[in-house]
């Protein structure tokens, strides 16, 4: 029964840890080192965003499988190098790194049906959507939940931008 509890208390944290790894690694990573044009960070706004922006949410990189070398196969490979050194945890902490990898495989799945699906997108995550096609992209880092967000202080209703600003740095 302790066990259990531990289990339980270990699966919560799993999951609010993935979520401050979203925030983190997307706000500091993604947009922090990829807007220098040589970064291997910096396809988040040559590619995702500008394609995202282009196509009103759709990235044509999530219709086919991950097996190709964009945003869509690159979040997979990021994805898999941070859930592999989670693995010698399990047996230590198998309830935390089941809510890591639980929060993982919902990441995924909620980013990728967001860039095949706008309508899904604006009704069902539209902090991703704002992050994309709102005046903002420097809000809403968090994808699945905006949990984090709200604790920094970066959740934000940006209103929806009119147009593609295609002269605009941060969509080259
Ligand atoms: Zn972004
Ligand atoms: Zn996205």
């Amino acid at each position: 029964m302790e066990d259990l509890s531990l289990d339980m208390i270990g699966f919560v944290a799993g999951l609010l840890a993935e979520n401050a790894g979203e925030w983190a690694l997307h706000k500091f990573i993604l947009h922090g080192l990829g807007r220098a044009p040589d970064s291997i960070w910096h396809y988040h706004w040559c590619d995702h965003h500008r394609l995202s922006r282009r196509h009103a949410m759709l990235d044509p990189g999530y219709q086919t499988s991950p097996l190709h070398w964009n945003t869509h196969g690159k979040e997979v490979l990021l994805l898999l190098a941070i859930a592999l050194p989670h693995l010698p945890l399990l047996a230590v902490a198998p309830g935390y790194v089941a809510g890591v990898y639980c929060a993982l495989v919902a990441y995924y799945l909620r980013h990728r049906r967001a860039h095949r699906d706008p309508e899904w997108a604006r009704r069902y995550l539209p902090w991703h959507w704002e992050h994309h096609l709102g005046t903002n992209p420097e809000a809403n880092f968090c994808t699945t939940w905006p949990g984090c967000d709200w604790l920094m202080g970066t959740w934000k209703r940006t209103g929806i931008s009119p147009s593609p600003p295609p002269t605009d740095h941060r969509y080259p």
